[in-house]
């Protein structure tokens, strides 16, 4: 994927996200504040309707509390009218005639106004005289009779009769409680009667009337029950009174006549429980609604008691106000949450164009760099040239780009200095590395130059091509069984080039590896030539070719501390050349030389072997150190060696013993233990030389 793709992508779904996300976020406040909301309204609307209507109840309350209080005032009041009326007629008509009429007259005439006046509830005027005579009682006349009733007592013993005169004479007028029995009922039960009395002067008599106050009371319950049922407030409200045994007075906004049971057990139930609180207490229940048919709602009541009547004074209000209340607010966050979802998919919209735009313009720009990293990149890796920074808008791509450049100017320092370094290893260090079996698979500069052969004539080729036949097999043997094994090897080998010319190397030879199995073999060699030319020169008598008398000496003791160490055998050749001098008189110095070169060439050819080694011991004397196992052997070899040179058939005419140029051999053999110096087995090779010149010449003598 492209990255700017991606960066698009990117930049796209977060839009979208962060999008959805303040959306979800914002209406689920949103709800969430109409849902607390709700519980507000709803708590609010039924605190408001508990207010209401326990302000309605109460307002009902105080009502008939009112008027339960205003029944004896009232009653006080229409006592009072009454008997000042009846006083007032009496003295008209004793003003009217008490100038024309006898007493008895008027009196007659005053009576007979006033018994047959009857108001509602059966009352009626009474007089008596202030001595307790029965004037007008009980509705009839006793002005004849003069019947005392001084001692006349209520119901509780009280004499009413004095009671009255007294108030008469003492105040000219008064109220007075007396408790009767009804007439006309058979109850047998004493009910309270109010009375009011006043003088009447011109015959010291009071005029009276009385009420029983339980009629006014249920007068008056009656009044405040027809008034309390026609009560209408607000859109369904109305109010019920039950009394505390469950009789229903106004029931379902009508008044009961006459009251009915209460028909609903749990209702009223409900009602006492509410009622407990001496204030007033609320409860919820299902009703049905006034001009509704049977359909209930829920309604929130309100109910008080009227202690002195027993009874409930109630009032409700339906809750299906609160759901239209509610669904007013649903409706108003729907239409929230759907103004506010067209102003977010708006800004959506918008923001989405202006991400997209703008996106797309840092896209480009970051690919274009990018483009031009990767393009400067390439040539930057195939040319190895640093970058130009000014094609870079970004200050992180500048970066990478300057960092790129240190690391290009780093790298070609380093390739340069690897360059001169491989240069130099080339010229000097021979390099060859084979496979497994030893076949070359690559050859450097020196490695060419030094073998005389290209590289293309070596690959594949073993080394054998440059191998030398000086070089023994045993150091070959010995060499590929430490590679085998996984050694490093190290040796110093004689090789021959294209042209047959012998060159020296020190050579190390590392074995390489792939998963741990030997996969071919490294060859580090230097030149070694002149070092050996040297060497060999130092060592090696000019004329003869064959190693000098220094070396002699130092090899002498080698192999004497070899053989001593094994305890191997020592043998030790001393040779002389026949009547020399002769020789040289006879046919001419140079000619001598050359007949020493060729006896030399003889005893070079048989001392190839690595543990041989041939010495011009000095003039024409030579030595050589060879190893063979036992005297025998030995002897047989220098025999072998003394015919040759005779075999030579090199003219030699003043030799006594032969026409050809002879030898005489001095030979010793000694087991390394019975060794002791070099000066010693010198001279005993010495002695068996002379002893050979002296017992005839062209033979070999062994010191015994
Ligand atoms: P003999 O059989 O007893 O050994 O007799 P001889 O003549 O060989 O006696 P001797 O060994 O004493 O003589 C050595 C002679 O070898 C002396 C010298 O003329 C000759 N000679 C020594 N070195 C050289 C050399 O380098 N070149 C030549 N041409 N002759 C040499
Ligand atoms: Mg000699
Ligand atoms: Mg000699």
């Amino acid at each position: 994927m492209k990255l700017s793709n991606l960066i698009l992508k990117a930049i796209f779904y977060t839009a979208i996200i962060s999008t959805f996300l303040a959306f979800t976020i914002s209406t689920f406040f949103e709800y969430k504040n109409f849902l607390k909301e709700s519980e507000q309204i709803r708590s609010d609307f039924i605190n408001q309707k508990k207010n209401e209507i326990k302000r309605e109840v109460n307002k009902m309350y105080d009502y008939i509390s009112y008027n339960e209080k205003n029944i004896k005032i009232k009653t006080k009041e229409k006592l009072r009218n009454r008997v000042n009326d009846a006083y007032l007629i009496a003295y008209k008509i004793y003003n009217k005639y008490k100038n024309t009429k006898n007493e008895k007259e008027i009196q007659y005439l005053i009576i007979t106004s006033l018994e047959n006046i009857t108001y509602e509830s059966d009352t009626y005027f009474f007089i008596n005289s202030n001595q307790g005579r029965a004037i007008l009682f009980n509705k009839k006349s006793y002005l004849e009779d003069n019947k005392d009733i001084w001692n006349l007592k209520d119901e509780k013993g009280n004499y009413f009769i004095q009671k009255q005169s007294n108030i008469a004479l003492n105040k000219k007028e008064g109220f007075v409680d007396n408790y009767f029995i009804k007439p006309n009922t058979d109850d047998n039960k004493s009910y309270d009667k109010l009375s009011f009395i006043k003088l009447f002067e011109p015959y010291n008599w009071h005029i009276g009337m009385g009420f029983y106050i339980d009629d006014l009371t249920k007068e008056s319950k009656n009044e405040v029950l027809k008034y309390i049922a026609s009560i209408r407030y607000g859109k369904d409200g109305y109010f019920f009174i039950n009394t505390l045994d469950k009789k229903a007075l106004i029931h379902d906004g009508k008044e009961a006549i006459p009251p009915i049971e209460y028909p609903n057990e749990s209702l009223f139930k409900k009602q006492l429980e509410a009622l407990k609180n001496p204030d007033g207490g609320f409860f919820f229940y299902k009703f049905k609604k006034l001009n509704s048919a049977d359909e209930k709602y829920e309604k929130l009541a309100f109910v008080k008691e009227y202690a002195k009547w027993r009874w409930i004074i109630g009032t409700g209000s339906y809750m299906d106000e609160l759901d239209n209340e509610l669904l007013k607010k649903q409706n108003q966050l729907k239409n929230a949450i759907f103004t506010k979802s067209s102003i977010i998919l708006l800004i959506f919209v918008f923001l989405f164009i202006l991400i997209y735009f703008v996106s797309k313009r840092i896209t480009s720009f970051i690919e274009s760099n990018i483009i031009n990293l990767i393009s400067l990149f390439n040539s930057a890796s195939s040319n190895l040239k640093k970058i130009n920074l000014d094609k870079f808008s970004f200050t992180e791509f500048r970066t990478i780009a300057k960092k790129l450049n240190k690391t290009l100017k780093l790298r070609n320092k380093a390739e340069k200095r690897v360059r001169d370094l491989l240069e130099i290893v080339n010229k000097n260090v021979i390099i060859s590395t084979t496979d497994a079996k030893g076949k070359i698979t690559s050859a450097n500069d020196s490695f060419c130059k030094i073998s005389g052969y290209a590289e293309e004539e070596l690959i594949g080729k073993s080394h054998n091509i440059v191998r030398h036949p000086g070089i023994p097999k045993e150091t070959y043997k010995q060499m590929w069984k430490a590679l085998l094994n996984g050694n490093i090897w190290e040796g110093e080998l004689k090789n021959k080039n294209k042209n047959g010319e012998i060159y020296w190397v020190k050579i190390t030879i590392y074995p390489t590896y792939h998963k741990g199995k030997i996969k071919g073999y490294t060859g580090i060699k230097q030149n070694i030539t002149d070092k050996k030319r040297v060497e060999y020169l130092s060592i090696t008598d000019e004329l003869t070719q064959t190693y000098n008398r220094r070396y002699f000496n130092t090899k002498i003791e080698e192999e004497i501390n070899r053989a001593k160490r094994n305890n191997y055998f020592l043998a030790f050749i001393m040779l002389d050349i026949d009547y020399f001098k002769l020789y040289n008189d006879t046919y001419g110095h140079q000619k001598g030389d050359e007949a020493l070169v060729k006896v030399s060439e003889i005893l070079i050819k048989n001392t190839a072997r690595a543990s041989d080694f041939a010495f011009r011991l000095g003039g024409e004397e030579f030595g050589i150190l060879f190893s063979y196992k036992n005297e025998e052997e030995s002897l047989a070899y220098a025999n072998s060696i003394k015919n040759e040179i005779e075999a030579l058939r090199i003219e030699h005419k003043a030799n006594k013993i032969s026409p050809y140029l002879t030898i005489s051999i001095g030979l010793v053999v000694t087991k390394g233990e019975k060794l002791q110096s070099a000066d010693s087995v010198y001279k005993l090779v010495d002695e068996a030389l002379y002893k050979a010149k002296e017992t005839g010449r062209n033979k070999v003598c062994i010191s015994i």
